[in-house]
């Protein structure tokens, strides 16, 4: 029997590279794209092993030749922690536009069901809370940020427009904050940056007051609710998130408390458009997927450490 076979674009990333093992572990063959230039053939080594497990180094941006069938094209390519979008601007802008108008046209020309990840950031600074799919945003297109969650917006309509012009079959997930070992340590995001703060023994960099609010997931969490999407009916974008949500100082406090650090707050400004605050509203997933997220958040930051500790090779944790 011939196994479906699956693209992940973005598939060395730190989300990428476990939706190759979901695909593996479900009888997929997986063909893994990236151009390296954030994710790291390292969240991938251990997947070549498998017959089932294919790596190809390129840019999405660029024409996609993959030879034979391909059943599913997951679109996952692209910066994705704000650093990242200020030292790779055009790249992001790019992969969200460029890159998704070649992985839709090659999901169009295989007959392949096409999953855009986008972003609660289509929601900007939001004016409405939590964030419900309805909601259009508030985004400053020409700021900092503007170059990922434009360029995710306009990903989000280019999908929808091969949805309905050429009929490919599509599904958007907007992917709310998520955390998980994989990350990179250097990313820049609030979850890397105060865990690998709290193992040197460095103060943890809370920008503005802290007062702002997130909402975290862990991965393994958000994979499922993808997986569900997927095989789900829905067109329309659906938030996968965990509505759990805390100002940044008390997740800074969370991550002291459970690495034992001694580390204190260092306080520093606040970037432009940073949102103040971000929850999704999963009742859309509750009802149409039967999703919503189980670990814990003492769980997935205790599963996270470890992989940083080790990552880190740190062996005591300086207290
Ligand atoms: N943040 C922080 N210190 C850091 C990194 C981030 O206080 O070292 C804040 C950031 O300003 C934002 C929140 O943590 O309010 C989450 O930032 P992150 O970059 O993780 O993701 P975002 O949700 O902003 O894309």
């Amino acid at each position: 029997m011939t196994k479906p076979r699956v693209l992940i674009t973005g598939g060395a990333g730190f989300l990428g590279s476990h939706l190759c093992e979901r695909f593996l572990a479900d009888g997929y063959e997986v063909i893994c794209m990236d151009n390296l230039v954030t994710g790291a053939l390292r969240n991938v080594e251990h997947l070549f092993a498998d017959a089932d497990f294919h790596f190809a180094h390129q840019d999405v941006t660029e024409f996609i030749h993959v030879p034979g069938r391909l059943d599913v094209v997951m679109h996952f390519a692209s910066p994705a922690s704000p650093i990242d979008y200020l030292e790779l601007p055009i790249q992001t802008l790019k992969v969200g536009s460029l890159g998704t108008h070649k992985a839709l046209g090659l999901a169009h020309a295989k007959g392949a069901r096409f999953l855009l990840a986008s972003t609660s950031e289509c929601y900007g600074d939001p004016l409405v809370h939590p964030q419900r799919e309805d909601y259009w945003g508030n985004v400053n297109p020409v700021g900092p940020r503007g170059v990922y969650d434009e360029a995710k917006r306009f990903a989000e309509a280019m999908t929808m427009a091969y949805h309905r012009y050429h009929g490919v079959d599509t599904r958007i997930v907007r992917i709310f904050n998520t955390y998980g070992p994989r990350m990179r340590l250097n990313d820049g995001r609030a979850l890397p940056a105060f865990m690998s703060q709290a193992l040197r023994g460095e103060d943890l960099t809370v920008f503005g007051d802290g007062s702002q609010t997130r909402s975290f997931c862990f991965v393994d969490d958000l994979v499922d609710g993808i997986w569900r999407l997927l095989h789900s009916d829905e067109v329309m974008p659906t938030n996968i998130g965990n509505p759990s949500e805390m100002t940044i100082l008390q997740f800074a406090a969370k991550v002291l408390e459970l690495t034992g650090s001694r580390s204190r707050i260092d306080f520093r400004p606040l970037p432009q458009d940073d949102p103040k605050v971000r929850q999704p509203d999963i009742s859309k997933a509750r009802r149409l997927l039967g999703w919503e997220p189980k670990v814990t958040l003492d769980d997935g930051l205790r599963r996270t450490f470890e992989y940083f500790r080790e990552r880190m090779g740190v062996v005591a944790v300086a207290r």
